[in-house]
């Protein structure tokens, strides 16, 4: 069976993926897997940005999403006379031919990965390249990622990897396979300063609890008096900034999201 893998923190964002899709697909004609895709408004390979956290402590995150070739797909279920069907090899494939008229494939899919083409009356969505892997070459999307952020192959060779990965609505059943590997988690910041000096605080020992399971995370300021809290969890937790000379502060706060905790100034202790 074959999957994609999706490591979320190597994606710059660089949309080669996207752009490579098109590449391959709008104007070409790769039938029986795929009629052409139209030069506007399909998305096989979708490349979205999310930026999180507040000014100045901001984070840009990435999510490349296509058709997750679900092991129970609803666009299967939906079509009338196997129009998609399923390659020995796992991909889902929308019989372009078949599937004139057929509205419902589109509208089946829980992951709106599925496009209408208005011009040939049909659905249409990601074939994972099904016509390059016959001969013997790798989806182009794939092909085109520097980074190795996005990854195709066998279900097999990924599988020690794939114990942390998740998956687009698990709640649904529908058992995709796309994987995602280093989803992005919350973070925390914020920066430490002297108000009298008019200056950053560097080295200052910066401490988050969090409430939930009391475990704690600590770092010192950077020469810019800032602190970065990667990888956290949301809900209830305790900050607390100590720095020589200074006394030390702390705050209570409960996340619903990343958080530009904001700027401390630290009196000084005489
Ligand atoms: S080509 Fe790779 S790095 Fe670039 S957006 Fe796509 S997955 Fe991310
Ligand atoms: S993601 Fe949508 S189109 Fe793709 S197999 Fe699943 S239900 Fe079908
Ligand atoms: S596998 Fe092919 S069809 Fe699917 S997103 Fe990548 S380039 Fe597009």
């Amino acid at each position: 069976m074959k999957v994609f893998v999706i490591d979320e923190q190597k994606c710059n964002g660089c949309h080669n993926c996207q752009i490579a899709c098109k590449d391959e697909h709008c104007g070409n004609d790769w039938s029986p897997i795929s009629a052409p895709q139209p030069l506007t408004g399909q998305f096989w390979c979708k490349v979205d940005e999310r930026t999180v956290g507040q000014t100045p402590k901001i984070r840009v995150d990435y999510h490349v999403s296509r058709c997750n070739h679900c092991e129970n797909a609803p666009c299967m279920a939906a079509a009338e006379n196997d129009t998609v069907y399923r390659r020995d090899d796992g991909l889902v494939i929308i019989d372009p031919e078949k599937s004139k008229g057929q509205r419902a494939i589109m509208e089946a899919c829980p992951y709106n990965a599925v496009y209408w083409n208005d011009e040939l009356d049909i659905p249409q969505k990601c074939t994972g390249c099904a016509h390059l892997l016959d001969a013997g070459e790798l989806p182009h999307c794939v092909d085109v990622c520097t980074t190795g952020a996005l990854r195709f192959g066998d279900y097999e060779d990924f599988a020690d990897e794939l114990v942390d990965a998740v998956v687009m609505k698990p709640e649904l059943g529908c058992g995709p396979h796309v994987y995602y590997l280093n989803t992005p988690k919350p973070f925390y910041a914020g920066d430490v300063y002297d108000p009298e000096a008019d200056e950053c605080i560097e080295g200052a020992k910066v401490t988050i609890t969090r409430g939930s399971d009391g475990a704690r995370f600590e770092q010192t300021t950077d020469i810019y008096g800032d602190f970065w809290f990667d990888g956290q969890e949301l809900g209830n937790h305790e900050l607390s900034i100590e720095a020589e000379g200074f006394l030390s502060c702390t705050k209570h706060f409960d996340a619903e999201e990343s958080l530009n905790l904001g700027s401390f100034p630290l009196k000084r202790d005489y």
